[in-house]
């Protein structure tokens, strides 16, 4: 008895530490940059951003080192020299740590798809905001399905899949323009159907193609590994605006 009790108590050591092991090894994988798929475009990889301007041909004023992008407060947003269509977009941010600020002063960025609809970065946790404005939230239309918003220094992930507005041979819009979004491996926007540009009473026309922008909102919010895949429309191809 007393030999099947010392092994039992081994036993359940081993599982322990086996369990303990196992999840270092996932929280340090969860760490490293998840790997572009062939045929991406890389737009940030940690070695210039050469892919960005800060607007027009004025260059990009981020902090970019080891690796990693860094919002340099009132710099200006940074807008991608290239205009897609419907995509894929990867790119992982790690929120700023600012314990004094709150609401949407707190970590604030985004990500603009074709420059106009943005999906809310934010520090979301324990940092509530009026709807649709918080983190994962397509900005002033939905909030995400669920929050999962990791804590400033943590690693996320925005895996986004976008569809472009469809339009007439008169420029007409004739399909909204649909996003899904998965954040941190959860998926938080199943095709969802975006009404117009998000900015507060933008005005600006839907387009076919447009660029990828991160929002510079004042907050030192960094970004890395973030590369693009177009996709080609399956259906009613987009025309020029
Ligand atoms: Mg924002």
């Amino acid at each position: 008895m007393k030999l099947f009790s010392t092994i039992s108590r081994r036993a359940c050591l081993l599982i322990l530490l086996s369990a303990a092991c196992l999840s270092a090894t996932a929280s340090h994988r969860d760490d490293k940059p998840k790997k572009p798929p062939r045929g991406a475009i890389i737009l940030f990889d940690g070695k210039d951003t050469a892919a960005w301007t800060a607007g027009g041909s004025k260059p990009v004023g981020w902090k970019n080192e080891d690796g990693v992008l860094e919002v340099v407060p009132r710099s200006g947003s940074i807008v991608t020299k290239e205009s897609y269509g419907d995509f894929m977009l990867h790119l992982e941010f790690n929120l700023a740590s600012m314990p004094g600020k709150k609401e949407q002063s707190k970590s604030n960025s985004g990500v603009h798809l074709h420059g106009l609809y943005e999906i809310q970065i934010l520090d979301s946790i324990d940092n509530p905001t009026y709807k649709a404005g918080a983190c994962g939230s397509i900005y002033l239309q939905k909030d995400p399905d669920k929050n999962v918003c990791k804590a400033p220094g943590e690693w996320q992930t925005y895996d986004i899949t976008f569809r472009a507005p469809r339009f007439d041979s008169d420029g007409k819009v004739t399909e909204k323009p649909r996003v899904t979004v998965i954040w941190n491996g959860t998926k938080v926007h199943d095709n969802v159907e975006i009404n117009g540009p998000t900015h507060a009473g933008s005005t600006a026309p839907m387009v076919a193609t447009g660029p990828i922008s991160l929002q510079d909102h004042g907050c030192p919010v960094k970004f890395r590994n973030i590369w693009i895949r177009p996709i080609k429309p399956q259906s009613a191809p987009t025309l020029p605006p």
